[in-house]
């Protein structure tokens, strides 16, 4: 059979409230046309993220129930180790709220201000957490990256030779090396183990500690399995724990790769560097055993993180994304390939081609497809990475100016996918009356989150 269904029954389920257009209009000028500040009640499919937003399984909820809320040492916290250690490996095991406090605790603790961290493509809060300690987030991604279109399977790959370059020129300065899989910022490409293997062969020769931002590293695997030889058909349970072997520590957002609604780790191998990062885990997070989550939290992400393995749950998610991406390619709307793990780029320049740059093309079309079809994108390009006063026009935009349509994990079917589909077919064929934008207020930080905007 051809068709891969969703491999789960729907238990519980939630209503779309449906909006018009002209309500649609109405409440993006009211939300400074960005998305980000709309009300999710007045979104139809919100594909603005696929962080936090999955639905968790009958076992998951079950899990809550078990959830022990002892301050110090409760149950939940050693099922929640003992989870992350059968498959990352790391000797120490630091639960924090999310992704990004994992990230702010590791960053405070080993960086300084002339530090450099290579990796393929640091994730925007981690950039943002590398450059506030006052180091520099030096992003290495292979040449392939900066295509949009491309047939290259493992488009996440670090340039192994730039990394060399850096290694070598930076001596004492490079207190990690960050590999980010899948690569949420390019694109959700995967990156392959045999690419991973060369990062560690430099790092060990330069004596440097390789960490993974392992936020999707369940859809990494999948892609090794799928595209890599001497992975066919391996569990990826088993590709996961080779993944993992080859590094020194991870931070995981796990709201990810774990069917997580709230969660991340910090994993290292290191004991002096775990020990200082607990005691600023007790400042700002909590105690170690529970690092800003609740007992159930941590039962739920214990689940979680052997449910993301199950190779049918993997299959579907992989293909439900693709067949997003097939059918938009079909239709001829520009796409960045090969398609994401989590999601699917639209090319936001060749997509609104009588928009400059200054207009925020990819900004404007996330705009349209909500106003058009109470669809919720994010934009990931001139607004999220661009340098607008840049001196030099090349400093200003990025490589890239996409939009993600990411999705939630077991949270919508085909049909939800197929009228993404259509709106975007039909968004596509009056490109052309997409109005451009521009800023009413830049925040200095991350401005994508609280920007607002008016049309040009
Ligand atoms: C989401 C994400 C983060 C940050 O995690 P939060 O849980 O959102 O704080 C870091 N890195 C990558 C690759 C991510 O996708």
């Amino acid at each position: 059979m051809k068709t891969v269904f969703e491999p789960f029954r729907i238990k519980s389920v939630e209503p779309i409230r449906l909006t018009t257009a002209a309500e649609r209009r109405q409440l993006i000028r009211e939300a400074g046309f960005n998305p980000f500040r709309l009300h999710a009640e007045d979104v139809q499919i919100d594909l603005l993220t696929d962080s936090g937003t999955g639905a968790m399984s009958s076992e998951q909820w079950a899990a809550v129930m078990r959830g022990d809320e002892s301050y110090a040492g409760a149950r939940s916290f050693f099922r929640f180790e003992e989870a992350v250690r059968s498959i990352f490996g790391h000797k120490h095991v630091i639960p924090t709220h999310q992704g990004r406090a994992a990230e702010k605790l590791l960053c405070s603790t080993c960086l300084q201000a002339d530090s450099i961290v290579p990796g393929n493509t640091h994730f925007d809060t981690t950039r943002a957490n590398i450059e506030h300690t006052g180091a520099r987030a030096l992003d290495l991604p292979i040449p392939e990256a900066r295509k949009v279109r491309s047939e290259h399977p493992f488009k996440g790959n670090i340039d192994l030779e730039a990394l060399e370059e850096c290694l070598k020129h930076h001596p004492g300065r490079v207190p990690f090396v960050l590999v980010t899989v899948t690569n949420n910022s390019g694109g959700g490409q995967p990156v392959s183990m045999a690419n991973l293997k060369g990062a560690r062969a430099l790092c060990d020769k330069y004596h440097v500690p390789l960490l993974l931002d392992a936020a999707r590293f369940a859809e990494n695997a999948w892609f090794i399995r799928e595209r890599e030889a001497g992975y066919e058909g391996h569990p990826p349970e088993e590709i996961a724990r080779e993944l993992f072997s080859l590094s020194d520590g991870a931070m995981m957002s796990m709201k990810k790769d774990a069917f997580g609604n709230m969660g991340g780790v910090l994993t290292l191998n290191d004991g002096e560097l775990a020990s200082q990062v607990r005691n600023l885990l007790i400042l700002t997070e909590g105690f170690p055993t529970y690092g800003g989550l609740s007992g159930r939290d941590l039962d739920a992400l214990a689940v979680g993180l052997r449910e993301i393995l199950d190779p049918d749950y993997l299959q579907y998610r992989i293909r439900s994304t693709a067949y997003v991406g097939w059918h938009l390619e079909a239709a001829g709307v520009p796409l960045l390939t090969p398609f994401g793990g989590h999601a699917v780029y639209l090319d936001g320049r060749a997509f609104c081609d009588h928009l400059s740059n200054e207009q925020f093309p990819g900004w404007s079309l996330s705009v349209a497809l909500y106003c058009h079809a109470g669809v919720r994108a994010c934009e990931i390009g001139n607004v999220m990475f661009g340098h607008p006063e840049a001196e030099k026009e090349e400093d200003r935009w990025p490589v890239m100016d996409l939009v993600r349509l990411a999705i939630p994990r077991r949270v919508y079917t085909q049909s939800h996918m197929d009228y993404v589909i259509e709106a975007i077919t039909e968004l596509y064929e009056m490109r052309h009356e997409i109005r451009g934008l521009k800023f009413v207020d830049r925040p200095a930080v991350l401005p994508h989150f609280t920007a607002t905007f008016a049309e040009v």
